[in-house]
């Protein structure tokens, strides 16, 4: 599957690793690890990492993006990784490159690079890049695993989703053997803010619940101001809804800098991206997102997701 890509890769001085806007710990971990591994089997490269600010996971080891000028992109390789739409890549600079290239796990929306590397049953992009490492038998270090081990964590709900089968749990293996410090991980990963608590509390006494099941939430920029969260530390309240018996899907719609509102969607057993795609969005089948750009529209997309859950409860038994 990694043939074009390692070729492409070996045929080119200069890479440039690009991925997704407001970066997770896939799309981070994924060009962190992708980067260590060519500097890793490949030293003479030059690799290079673009897009916007690590944000929450600025705790991963160099996870500081690099400033390039235009004239780095002549000639170069770029890699997309961990997305799915065009619109959706930080740095749009990756079209001025020789040849592009894309390992994405999201469903399929459209081409992207010249050479497409995409499987959407592996939980985690940072899983594809481990499976490319293993195919294309480089040596593998432990900055490199770390970063790919991260993204797997984060990306499979902590290898709970049901995507996350024997051979994602043979790859996290074979990253584990490396030595990653994983005490420090998860305290990265668990640790909060007595901030983060109070809005928590905010979130649960604000949230609305729909008459088939769906849970929702909003954040307006004045609540971000007033719990001293950014954009970013406001969109992780998604979680906090997840797991409420009976509400097979939640949503949360937090006003974005430039005053159009993110969806954030979750559901359990049934599809939701279907309701993102009419909204501007896509993503998983049950982890998707959306933009909405008023109050019409965010109650018409409540709406539709509460439909599709009527729907599911309709036709299905032994949900919860
Ligand atoms: P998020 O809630 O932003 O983490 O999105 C969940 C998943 O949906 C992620 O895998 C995103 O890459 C994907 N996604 C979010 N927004 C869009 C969009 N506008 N188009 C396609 N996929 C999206």
């Amino acid at each position: 599957m990694f043939e074009l890509i390692r070729d492409a890769i070996a045929a080119h001085q200069t890479i440039i690793l690009h991925r997704h806007t407001n970066p997770d710990g896939d799309a981070l971990g994924s060009q962190i690890g992708l980067k260590h591994l060519i500097l890793a089997n490949y030293p003479d490269k030059t690799v290079h990492m673009v897009g916007d600010g690590a944000g929450r996971y600025g705790f991963m080891e160099d996870s500081i993006m690099d400033e390039i000028p235009d004239s780095a992109y002549l000639g170069a390789l770029a890699i997309v990784l961990d997305t799915s739409a065009k619109s959706l890549i930080s740095d749009t600079r990756y079209t001025l490159a020789a040849q592009t290239a894309r390992i994405d796990h999201h469903i399929f929306v459209e081409k992207i690079a010249d050479i497409e590397a995409t499987d959407d049953t592996f939980e985690s992009c940072c899983g594809l890049v481990a499976q490319m490492a293993q195919e294309c038998s480089w040596s593998l270090n432990p900055q490199a695993a770390t970063a790919l081990f991260t993204g797997m964590v984060t990306d499979s709900g902590r290898f709970r989703f049901s995507c996350v089968s024997g051979d994602t749990m043979r790859l996290a293996a074979m990253l584990l053997d490396t030595g990653i410090d994983t005490e420090w991980l998860f305290a990265n990963l668990y640790s909060v803010e007595y901030n983060s608590l109070k809005f928590k509390a905010y979130v649960y006494e604000n949230m609305h619940r729909t008459e088939n099941g769906v849970a929702y939430f909003s954040v307006s920029k004045d609540v971000q101001t007033q719990f001293g969260l950014s954009y970013e530390q406001a969109s992780a309240a998604i979680s906090y809804l997840e797991g409420i018996r009976g509400y097979l899907c939640w949503l949360a719609f937090i006003e974005s800098p430039d005053g159009s509102t993110r969806v954030r969607l979750r559901s359990r057993f049934l599809t939701i991206n279907q309701v993102a795609e009419k909204y501007h969005g896509g993503g998983h089948a049950c982890a998707s997102g959306a933009t909405v750009y008023s109050t019409d529209e965010a109650a018409a997309l409540i709406a539709d997701a509460d439909e599709a859950v009527r729907e599911y409860k309709a036709a299905h038994e032994n949900w919860l």
